[in-house]
């Protein structure tokens, strides 16, 4: 046999992309909220501009972005230290919680291992898996649109290595209850990471979730996940960071891409804690208009789950989640609509909450029913 041939591919083959790759979702350009009118309430972003603070720090840092950034984000790993009451060495940080949550997907599971998590949750959950070679595991949510533990523990198998918790879940608002996740850890294999996604932790009110902390401290098979993107208002910086017992830690800094987190993102992350009342004071203008907008709309018939982040979820079937996004669309209001699930919602600044309010009306069920008659 000559060796030669058995390296000779096939006529005009051209590279092929792994299985994983090709059968992920295809990147679908979202629409910019480019022009004055339209209202971008599709990505969960925070509608305030940058605090002040932040950008000063961003605009000090480009002074030096000839240099690499400090790879192992040593003032920003020490800040988010102190913010939380653990070491550095229990921090790593990435390009987004997205970034971190592929660190660990990555850094825990081998090819054909299984990474359980709610369904529908955060999207890039079975992206994040599935590219790793892993096996997602979905379990449906429960009928209140929240964590079906008791289900998800059962799923629980020798292959299992990660489970993604997301309090308030994305897309429905739903947080977990601290109780009921303490008592899913008691029942979970000491081996298994169970990952607490609190993206939008700020905005839920204290009590609704868990004290994932605690957890922490009671179970080191816990990581906790959290991002600047959200409240914070860095969505464009990416920078993220996972609390985890120190050995889980230091593989996550290991499974980076190097410089991934950018030096603007770090100042900005540094001064961004340091700004915690300015902070508070918009995470509490946005759960104002939470509340606004749900109380509205609860009184002309649409029957949602209170949210604990900054968006609103309504369960639609097909048909009407048709008719919802043309009324949007119409309206020049992006919102992110889930196939065979429903609508999300971001909650922004009262004019746009004013916006959504009008198309919700003309299509509250009441309304429906009346049409229909
Ligand atoms: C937005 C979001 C994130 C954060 O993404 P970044 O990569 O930090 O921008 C993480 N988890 C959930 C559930 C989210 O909705």
């Amino acid at each position: 046999m000559n060796p030669d041939q058995l390296l000779s591919p096939p006529v005009n083959a051209l590279p092929r992309l792994r299985s994983a790759v090709s059968g992920l979702p295809p990147y679908v350009p979202g629409r910019r909220g480019a022009g004055v009118d339209i209202a971008a309430l599709a990505s969960n972003e925070s509608h305030y501009s940058p605090l002040p603070a932040a950008a000063a720090a961003v605009t000090d840092a480009a002074r030096t972005m000839n240099r690499y950034p400090d790879m192992g984000a040593v003032d920003l790993r020490d800040r988010i230290a102190r913010h939380l009451g653990v070491t550095p060495a229990e921090i790593a940080v990435g390009p987004g919680s997205v970034g971190v949550l592929q660190q660990i997907i990555t850094g825990l599971c081998d090819a054909g291992d299984e990474v359980i998590f709610a369904w529908r949750s955060f999207e890039a959950y079975p992206i994040l898996t599935e590219l790793a070679g892993a096996k997602a595991v979905r379990v449906p949510l429960d009928a209140e649109e929240g964590h079906d533990l008791a289900s998800m523990a059962a799923a629980v198998t020798e292959r299992t290595r990660v489970i993604l918790l997301c309090t308030p879940n994305n897309p429905t608002g739903v947080p977990i209850r601290h109780e009921l996740i303490d008592a899913f850890l008691s029942r979970v294999p000491s081996n298994v990471l169970v990952v607490i996604d609190e993206a939008y932790i700020e905005y839920a009110e204290a009590g609704s979730g868990p004290d994932s902390l605690a957890l922490y401290r009671k179970y080191p098979n816990v990581s906790i996940l959290r991002t600047f993107s959200k409240a914070y208002g860095l969505a464009g910086l990416r920078v993220g960071y996972a609390v985890a017992a120190p050995d889980i830690a230091d593989g996550l800094r290991r499974t980076a891409i190097p410089f991934s987190v950018s030096a603007l993102a770090q100042r900005a992350a540094i001064v961004s804690l340091d700004a915690a009342e300015e902070l508070e004071a918009r995470v509490s203008g946005v759960k104002e208009e939470r509340d606004r907008i749900s109380t509205q709309l609860d009184a002309m018939g649409w029957e949602l789950r209170p949210s604990q982040g900054n968006f609103i979820w309504i369960r639609a079937d097909n048909e009407l989640l048709a008719t919802l996004t043309d009324a949007f669309t119409s309206a020049g209001i992006l919102v992110r609509a889930y196939a065979g699930d429903g609508i999300r919602i971001t909650v922004a600044n009262p004019s746009s909450s004013d916006r959504v309010l009008r198309v919700l009306t003309r299509f509250a069920p009441g309304e429906l029913r009346r049409s229909a008659e």
